[in-house]
Parts: C-alpha cells; structure tokens; sequence
C-alpha cells in the first residue's frame, strides 16, 4: 500500500484578458474548478495506474471537501484518513489566466490543520504501507512526525521538496529519496543541511529531459521520450505518484524511474493536472 500524506485544494481558474489592478472589476470570459493540491495529485497518479493507495490530509467540512473526498473514493482512493474539520475551509488556489501567464493565491485553510498529534492517532496506517509520499503543502512539524515513524517502521519514504522549503536538520537522514524538480535540486543542494553522502538519495525531475539519479558513484540518466506538450502542470505530480507506486511494486529504482518518466510525459500531452494522468493500460501502450 502506498500512502500520501499530503494537501487537497480545490482550483478556482478564472480566465480574463488582462489582470485587474487593485479595486478593480473586470468581467471574464471563462471558470471552471478542478481538484489539485500536491498531495492528492500524487494519490490520483498512483492510484490511476493500479496501486492500492490511502490519503492522509484534512478537507474542510463544506462542499468543496465532500465534493473532493467523493472524487477520490471514485477513484478508487482510501479516504477514512482524510479528516474533515469545522472552522477552517478546504484549501484552495485562486488562479488568474492572463496574457499567457497565471497568478496565483493559495490557502491552505485546511491543510494545515493536519498536525502531528493526527499522524500519532494514524501510525497504524502508516505501519501497513510500503511507501510514504510527502510533498511540503502541509505543515512542516507534520511532515517530520511522518518520518519519525516511517523510521521507526522502516517504511520507505519520498519526499517531494516543493513548494520548494530549506529541508530542516536531521531530515535527510530519516528520508529515502527526495525529489525535486530541477530548479528545486539547485536550492537543495545550496542548502546547509545537505552533505555529499545525501546525492544518491536525489531523484531529480528536468522536464522534457526526463530524470537523473545516482547510485554507487554513477550517474544514471532516464530520458524522456519526446511529446506534443499540451500542458506541463502537474507533470512532476505525475512522475511522483507513479514512482511510489512502481517502487511498491517492487520494481528496482531505475526500472521505477523509467516508467514514472513516461507516465509524466504522457500525462503532459493532456490538459489539467489530472487529466492526463495515465492508467497502467495506457502507459503499457504507450511504452511499447
Ligand atoms: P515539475 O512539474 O515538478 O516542475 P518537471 O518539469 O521536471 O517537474 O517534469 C517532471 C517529469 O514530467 C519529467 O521527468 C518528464 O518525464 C515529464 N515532462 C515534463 N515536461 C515534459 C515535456 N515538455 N516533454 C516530455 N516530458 C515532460
């Protein structure tokens, strides 16, 4: 089983001709909302292509939350460990399209009401998994008791260090492998905490040209088959997802990594986050 500890926002998208200035009101011409957050991105990638896979966030008690915790059961996701709480409403990004560029405000609202005292109550969950996946939408006190217990366990842990955030001491340590994209690695790597002996735990993302890791002193580089991009967001969720799940499996980390690359550059070759986001049937095909 592979669990994600990790956000749900709901995602507001306006389009609009050109950003209104401050006390402004324009008119635009198109919304619509789809479901997102880092953290159930990465659930709905995993559990797309086949693997058993359980949430652990928080939603508020509105209809954006129950509409969400609908979704994920529908896709076949375990929610029983996504709480959902009063006073405070379920995380959402507010985006602006405009002239070929997006503004965004997110609120976390909910998300950060996941606290370590919650993943004391769930440790049984994450005793039960193979693999524990982060991202750094929630709350970072939460995020290390996630590890603490993962070690404990000797759970097998990603973390995927975005938004990007300094990793705090003593992370790296408890952590298998991170995962950032590349701008992300830079700043990792620049960081204070990080030490030569933490490279072999990096599994950077570089876009179109695929992923690159290192074991035993070697560096491996995956490419990325070429594609149509038709919409890049949500690629590095993909990739995310399905390397937790193809790890669970079994699969040893080159053979996870090769096909988590192609199930992110196919799941670009359609819009919205999770919209392309591929079954085991359709990366099979599109592999062979
Ligand atoms: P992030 O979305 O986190 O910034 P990347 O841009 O590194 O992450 O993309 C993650 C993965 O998505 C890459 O390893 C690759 O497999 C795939 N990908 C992203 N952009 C493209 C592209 N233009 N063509 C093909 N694959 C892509």
């Amino acid at each position: 089983m592979i669990t994600v500890v990790g956000s749900l926002n709901i995602d507001l998208i306006s389009t609009v001709d050109r950003f209104p200035k401050p006390g402004e009101t324009l008119i635009g011409s198109e919304f619509r909302t789809s479901f997102g957050g880092k953290g159930a991105n990465q659930a709905v990638a995993a559990a797309r292509l086949g693997g058993t896979v359980q949430m652990i966030g928080c939603v508020g008690d509105d209809p954006f939350g129950h509409e969400y915790l609908t979704y994920l059961k529908k896709e076949g996701i375990l929610v029983d460990r996504v709480k959902p709480v009063t006073h405070v409403s379920t995380g959402t990004a507010l985006i602006v399209l405009a002239q070929g560029e997006n503004s965004i405000i997110v609120v976390p609202g909910a998300n950060f009401q996941l606290a370590p005292e919650d993943i004391d109550r769930m440790k049984d969950a994450l005793e039960k998994s193979d693999i524990i996946l982060m991202q750094l939408e929630t709350r970072l006190d939460t995020v290390e008791r996630v590890l603490f217990w993962a070690e404990r366990f000797g759970n097998r842990t990603i973390l995927n260090p975005a938004p990007f955030q300094p990793i705090p001491d003593g992370w790296w340590e408890m952590i298998t492998y991170l995962t950032p994209n590349e701008h992300e690695a830079e700043a990792l790597m620049k960081s204070a905490t990080f030490k030569e002996e933490f490279l072999e735990k990096l599994i950077i993302t570089l876009g179109k040209k695929g992923a690159v890791y290192h074991e035993k002193g070697r560096k491996i580089e995956i490419p990325a088959p070429q594609v149509d991009a038709a919409d890049t967001t949500g690629a590095g969720d993909t990739f995310n997802g399905a390397l937790a799940h193809f790890l669970s499996e079994g699969l040893s980390l080159g053979e996870a990594c090769r096909y988590a690359v192609h199930a992110a550059s196919l799941s670009v070759t359609k819009p919205g986050a999770q919209g392309g986001m591929p079954t085991r049937a359709q990366l099979e095909s599109f592999m062979n």
